[in-house]
């Protein structure tokens, strides 16, 4: 997994100790955390840290996850072992308790991220083309991605010593895949053993006071119907101090070698709608919240409206896909100030984190596409001059996954201008159901530009974009047959970027 976080851990009064050589044998590193930037004038900084130096220890111990990390960095003493060019050196640095050492570092997970030892047919990372870059096909269960990034575990290689770890050091909220609580279904679903027995590790978490966020992958044919009020009945009788609970669809790509796996029929998915919205009234009048609630896919599948926004109860599920439509639509309408943001894409996990110094907002300077618009009469490409944009008055295309349409199409058109349009980007990429935004790939945006014409505006959400600013495909905007502006995936950057170009 080539995950990048970047931890700004702040500034703090540093004071450099010198280096000097490290007696005991360094351990294995071959996953030890790089430091890839240190922050000037902070307590790293001052002390002599490099970007490029090979963490081996920090206050005598190897860390092995970002959390470790964080919490001994929060220490007033701070002694770092690195290597560098084949040295070994230590500093130690003195600031304040809980002040930042300022080093950002390479990965989250230091030793191994935990893999999944489930085989679900379901599982969409079965369902990817060959050829992807390789971190795309991990398929992690780890509980530290799950508190880290919100991915959810199944819990079927959870051990005591998890449990442990996770109260200890208070790792919460984290996110667990329950599928059925009925155990022959669940282990038939993950297609392992262990999944009849692994939610006792739900409810040994919820016993702890760890809180916990569900999630319901529902397979027609499988876990829907009376298997779902099943499940609905065993979250109030077994974990009604869940969180909340996400209802969501399963994924089909085009590449799905499982003939059981297929898509909803209109039917299908409004009875799910049915059964969640029961069930939301049962939950309300014996626990006093929701709890449950169906991914706004649903609501389009089923033909149906979406909830009102306070049936959300405050969106806790919505980097689930829960209720995004109507926090945009606030958004848009200019009914919050504050935007309530997506995760970047299906793999938010895997890409590096949101990097707010790379894409706050448009980008206009730095989006370009190649032929069209910018190129010049030899062909080179300008994509660095914000004079090749297309007129600020130009025409406006707004770029969205075929799930998308439907939400933002109404937006645009309460706005009740001639020269905003939505252009559907149809995934054929992945084919099957995948028509939501985030996993909307260059290719296919190259496809539908390509038929477009040159000189209008093209706003690019940006969730379809890693934080290094690549598709899924691996292509980047500046591969796309026109000028793009990447606009944040929420409703207040929409209308800003539709109003004040
Ligand atoms: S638990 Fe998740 S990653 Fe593992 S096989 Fe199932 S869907 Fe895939």
């Amino acid at each position: 997994m080539s995950d990048t976080v970047g931890v700004d851990l702040g500034v703090v009064t540093p004071q450099r100790a010198g280096e000097r050589e490290i007696e005991r044998a360094a351990p294995s590193r071959s996953l030890a955390p790089v430091v890839v930037a240190v922050s000037a004038g902070s307590p790293a900084a001052e002390a002599g840290v490099e970007a490029g130096d090979e963490i081996v220890r920090i206050n005598g111990d190897v860390p092995r996850d970002i959390i470790e990390w964080q919490m001994a960095t929060d220490e007033a003493d701070v002694e770092l072992d690195v290597l560098r060019g084949g040295l070994d050196l230590a500093f130690s640095i003195e600031k304040r308790v809980g002040e930042p050492l300022g080093i950002d570092v390479s990965s989250a997970v230091f030793d191994r991220v935990r893999t999944c030892d489930n085989h679900c047919e379901f599982c969409f990372i079965y369902q990817l083309p060959k050829g992807m870059r390789r971190s795309l096909y991990l398929k992690d269960d780890d509980y530290r991605l799950s508190f880290l990034y919100g991915n959810f575990t199944t819990l079927t290689r959870f051990t005591e010593a998890d449990l442990e770890r996770v109260v200890t050091e208070r790792l919460s909220p984290l996110h667990v895949s329950i599928h059925s609580t009925d155990p022959d279904v669940r282990s038939q679903m993950l297609k392992n053993p262990r999944g009849a027995m692994s939610l006792r590790w739900l409810r040994a978490l919820l016993d702890h006071g760890i809180a916990v966020r569900g999630q319901i992958v529902v397979c027609p044919g499988v876990n829907d119907g009376a298997v779902l009020a099943d499940t609905m009945a065993g979250i109030l009788d077994r974990f009604p101090e869940l969180d909340s609970v996400a209802v969501v669809p399963l994924g089909i790509s085009k590449f799905n070698g499982e003939a059981a796996m297929r898509l909803h029929t209109v039917d299908e998915a409004q009875a799910v709608v049915d059964i969640v919205d029961d069930w939301q009234d049962v939950f309300q009048a014996t626990l006093g919240k929701r709890m449950v609630y169906a991914a706004d896919e649903y609501y389009l599948m089923a033909q149906r409206s979406f909830p009102a926004a306070e049936r959300y109860d405050g969106f806790p599920m919505h980097e689930d896909g829960i209720g995004m439509a109507r926090t945009f639509e606030a958004e848009f309408h200019g009914l919050t100030d504050d935007a309530t943001g997506v995760r970047r894409g299906f793999f938010a996990a895997v890409d590096a984190p949101p990097n707010p110094a790379a894409y706050t907002g448009l980008r206009p300077t730095t989006s370009c596409g190649s032929g069209g618009d910018n190129e010049g009469p030899d062909g080179d490409v300008a994509c660095t001059a914000i004079s090749l944009r297309p007129r600020r008055d130009a025409p406006i295309a707004v770029l969205t996954g075929e799930l998308g349409a439907p939400v933002i199409a109404p937006l645009v058109d309460s706005l009740d201008r001639t020269d905003i349009r939505v252009v559907a980007v149809r995934n054929e990429f992945f084919g099957g159901n995948t028509g939501v935004t985030g996993l909307m790939t260059g290719e296919d945006v190259s496809r539908v530009l390509a038929t477009e014409p040159q000189g209008h505006r093209y706003l690019l959400p940006d969730v379809c974009l890693s934080d290094e600013g690549r598709f899924l495909d691996g292509l980047t905007v500046t591969d796309l047959p026109r000028v793009v502006e990447v606009v944040e995936t929420d409703g207040i950057a929409l209308r800003a970027a539709l109003e004040h170009p």
